[in-house]
């Protein structure tokens, strides 16, 4: 079409889990939490629009202040990391200022390479990771040295290093990682920190780290480049809400503010900062869901080994698994004939593979009645 911008032309849009709606399937594909929100969340949400619908008719506060003081203090008491449940070791504390709050830690992240990555420098990001880096890097035209997972799927920590040391990089990576599910420990996290470029942002996603990951928010008291990403979408059952942050020293989340200011004002709705307050304050019932997930996850992990599929010790809520002489993309479609929606990718290198997310009890019994 001749109406569209060079700009346009160049997009290369993410591709969701899919989302059909032809069939009630059982969803397995985004890495979504089963349960819903804590009873509290949901009744506060349903008293905010009885007693005050006048606040859907206001502008929310723009930066969702209260949000990120209740933030903080979650964060502070549970030691950032919810299957951990104990404040910081050495002290360490969250101050709301170290905070920015966005719709979902897709937008939060969109507007950290807006920030913090250009066009003349290649940014360092692992082979296999999120599907969201390289369309962002398209988006920004950013570009990418991408470095290949190592044979056991694990990062390649010292290749890593060389390459943002050799360009004065930038790097990118999620912690746990998707879609492998493996993590690394924040000692080997600060021991590549210290290694790398100073003057260069480190960025760590950890969208899964409540899971059974190891938070490196402590290490901003060591490094002043570091930015952590987070989400409410896994761990806190809020991904039809979007909300996402980043935990940062101040002057970066100034600067993701200033982004902000410059593209979308008002990111998270008054809806949304209710809930996500809310949500701060039902940590228990949370820390109590992804211990079940936990337990679940492990207790599927058992069962597909028993079975000799292949799978990694997952530090999050899904399993990245394949079996010898299994077609991942045949097996996909007889899950989902059966009604099961799991994920597979077209990705050279993990085609034959499958990402399952863990369910609760009652989907996962129902789904290794349908394995093979
Ligand atoms: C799910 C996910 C996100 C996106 O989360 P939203 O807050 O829902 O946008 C970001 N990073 C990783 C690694 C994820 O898996």
């Amino acid at each position: 079409m001749r109406m569209l911008s060079t700009r346009m032309k160049n997009l290369d849009p993410y591709k969701p889990g899919e989302q059909p709606r032809d069939r009630d399937y059982i969803k397995l594909n985004a890495n979504e939490n089963p349960y819903p929100p804590a009873p509290s969340v949901v009744e506060a949400a349903a008293r905010f629009l009885r007693e005050s619908p006048q606040k859907l008719g206001l502008y929310p506060d723009p930066d969702a202040n209260e949000v990120k003081e209740l933030l903080a203090e979650l964060l502070n008491k549970t030691g950032g990391v919810l299957s951990k449940n104990q404040p910081f070791e050495g002290g360490f504390k969250v101050t709301p200022d170290m905070i920015y709050m966005g719709n979902g830690s897709d937008e939060v992240l969109s507007f950290v390479f807006y920030a913090f990555f250009d066009s003349d420098k290649k940014l360092v990001r692992p082979e296999h990771s999120y599907s969201f880096y390289p369309v962002y890097c398209g988006f920004y035209n950013i570009p990418s040295d991408v470095v290949p997972l190592k044979g056991d799927w694990s990062l390649d920590i010292d290749e890593m290093i060389f390459r943002a040391n050799k360009n004065h990089s930038s790097t990118i990576f999620a912690n746990p990682n998707a879609p492998t599910s493996l993590g690394l420990s924040r000692e080997q996290i600060r021991a590549w920190m210290r290694r790398a470029p100073k003057d260069r942002v480190f960025v760590v996603d950890e969208a899964y780290v409540d899971f059974g990951g190891e938070t490196v928010i402590p290490l901003l008291a060591e490094f002043k480049n570091l930015v952590v990403v987070r989400t409410f979408s896994k761990s806190l059952c809020g991904a039809g809400l979007r909300c996402g942050y980043i935990v940062a020293n101040p002057e970066l989340v100034q600067a993701v503010t200033t982004v902000k200011n410059s593209l979308n004002h008002f990111p998270l709705d008054a809806f949304a900062q209710k809930f996500a307050l809310e949500t701060c304050k039902a940590y228990d019932y949370y820390v109590d869901c992804a211990k079940k997930i936990c337990e679940e996850r492990d207790s599927f992990i058992e069962f597909l080994r028993e079975r000799s599929w292949n799978v990694l010790q997952s530090q999050t809520n899904f399993v990245f698994c394949q079996k010898n002489g299994v077609d991942g993309k045949a097996f996909y479609q007889a899950l989902k004939e059966k009604g099961f929606l799991v994920r597979r990718f077209d990705t050279k290198g993990i085609e034959r593979h499958l990402r399952i997310t863990i369910g609760t009890p009652e989907q996962m019994a129902a789904l290794k009645a349908a394995f093979i």
